[in-house]
């Protein structure tokens, strides 16, 4: 994907980063809350409760993100260019 230059490094490295904790069974839930499952996208991220927060489950350790924000994790963590 770098040597064909289709798509920002950045990005690559993100997915990259994404994809590889997936395969170690830490992917971080980007859509449904990862306390509840009630269906996204959220605003609210917590890397200990594993990954996008509902309104209902946020903690005090979330960090607010957008939507957008979440759909790309998302998308980066599939492999969904
Ligand atoms: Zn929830």
């Amino acid at each position: 994907a770098l040597a064909n230059l289709r798509h920002d490094p950045v990005l690559i490295v993100d997915s990259y980063l994404l994809r590889a904790l997936s395969v170690a069974g830490w992917a971080p839930s980007c859509f449904a809350c990862a306390s509840c499952g009630k269906p996204g996208p959220h605003t609210s991220f917590s890397i200990s409760e594993g990954g996008a927060l509902c309104d209902e489950c946020q903690s005090e350790g979330g960090v607010a993100v957008s939507e957008n924000t979440m759909e790309l994790m998302g998308h980066l963590l599939a492999g969904n260019w």
